[in-house]
């Protein structure tokens, strides 16, 4: 096989075989093909598509690049979730401990931010002496006796996604929904869950931009899962403005801890209930949605879920005393956004928001940046919202950089009119 000839067929919108399919990801991994053949196999693929099967091949051969992490010593059913990527998306800070706190067994390993979508390893790494990188035993050992551990991805788990992902990156191929679903469910099969909730966002802050991209692609993810073998349910979410109010490492943590506290924005409590509800019945914890999410909504409120995180923190080195007052962790230098005029919100760009986030220091635009744990912005007005002029929008919590950049962004990306707009947040259920 020779991948010049690979990459002609696909160019001429051909369907690659499994056989071809497995040499591209082998050679590629092992560094026998090189960047720039790759680059060019990309662009064709994202201009000729792939089917579903070489789709699936893609997903598997991907997984096969590296370790598959085997929780089996760990009883019960393991459940995992992973979300497309979006602004100010907290959700597994606290579905991880709300759900352990309810006898499931999450074992998760997470990514970092890149772009204007956060990854949780850089939240977790605002709590002082949060470890991300666990031994495969020690994580292992820690879901048995907490329920719980979210690390990051480890080395040997898909690394043929390191690599694609990277040069997808730099070579505008990211928002393809072949490589989007190769990308994901590699992890997620090679992760070891045998359950799975994909939340699958779509709106201007997300990679999906309208809802029959997103159905493709939880279609997509959702049979490559089950023909895996695993239990895989995607739910459509709304990613029209960020999710909750607080975008920003530390400030997501803040946030993620009022909400384990019982006191979270309606928007972040509600996907992270639909998503834990599914994650029950999968785990065969409960058997009926509407009571799991009734038991979901307890634990937040009644404070078994916030008990269970402080474990969590605790076991990964965390030093527990930093939450008593979250607030320490931001940065003291605040900015305020005033609105220039009156009337209701009819739309808030959460891409523009979250750009706005990354200005100030919280993301990164390329992978070698280094994130300001303590910075990002605290949206006070959501969808619907009434402001008047003069009165905050946003706190900036700042350092120097990107403070009059992102306060243009926050303000452009706000659309102020008269009619007091409601949107639909979960969208669809696709198993
Ligand atoms: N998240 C991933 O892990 N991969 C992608 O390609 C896009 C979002």
């Amino acid at each position: 096989m020779h991948i010049v000839d690979l990459i002609t067929k696909k160019r001429d919108g051909k369907a690659l075989s499994k056989e071809e399919i497995e040499f591209i990801i082998k050679g590629y991994t092992k560094g026998q093909i090189p960047d720039y053949q790759i680059s060019a196999l990309l662009m064709a693929i994202y201009f000729q598509n792939m089917n579903d099967e070489e789709s699936t091949y893609l997903a598997l051969a991907m997984r096969d690049s590296g370790d598959s992490i085997d929780l089996s010593e760990i009883p019960g059913i393991k459940v995992d979730k992973h979300s497309t990527g979006g602004v100010g998306d907290k959700v597994t800070l606290v579905l991880g401990p709300l759900l352990a706190s309810l006898g499931a067994k999450f074992a998760k390993m997470s990514g970092r931010g890149l772009g204007h979508t956060g990854g949780t390893i850089d939240k977790l790494e605002s709590i002082p002496g949060y470890q991300v990188v666990l031994d495969v035993n020690d994580f292992i050992k820690q879901v048995k006796d907490i329920g719980i551990a979210i690390v990051g991805q480890s080395g040997d788990v898909a690394p043929a996604d390191k690599k694609l992902y990277a040069l997808r990156d730099v070579t505008a191929t990211v928002d393809c929904i072949p490589l989007i679903a190769g990308s994901i469910m590699s992890k997620k099969l090679a992760s070891g869950a045998d359950a799975i909730v994909l939340d699958v966002k779509v709106g201007h802050g997300a990679f999906m931009k309208t809802e029959e991209e997103a159905v493709k692609l939880a279609q997509l993810m959702v049979g490559i899962g089950k023909l895996a073998g695993k239990k895989v349910t995607a739910i459509l979410t709304g990613m029209d403005e960020p999710l909750g109010h607080k975008i920003g490492n530390a400030l997501e943590v803040y946030e993620a801890i009022e909400t384990l506290n019982g006191e979270g924005p309606k928007d972040l409590v509600d996907v992270t209930v639909e998503i834990g509800a599914h994650l029950l019945l999968d785990a065969q914890i409960e058997t009926d949605f509407e009571v799991a999410k009734i038991k979901l909504q307890e634990a937040l409120q009644n404070g078994t879920a916030y008990k269970k995180f402080l474990e969590l923190v605790e076991a990964q080195g965390g030093d527990v005393s930093s939450l008593d007052d979250p607030s320490l962790l931001l940065s003291k230098k605040t900015v305020e956004v005033l609105s220039e005029k009156e009337g209701f919100i009819m739309d808030i760009d959460a891409l523009d928001i979250g750009k706005a986030a990354m200005r100030l220091g919280a993301g990164r635009e390329i992978k070698e940046d280094k994130v300001d744990l303590d910075v990002g912005l605290d949206l006070h007005k959501k969808i619907g919202s009434h402001v008047k002029k003069g009165e905050s929008i946003a706190t900036l919590y700042v350092r120097q950089k990107g403070i009059e950049e992102a306060r243009q962004l926050i303000l452009n990306a706000i659309t102020i009119g008269e009619e007091e707009k409601k949107i639909v947040l979960i969208k669809q259920t696709i198993k």
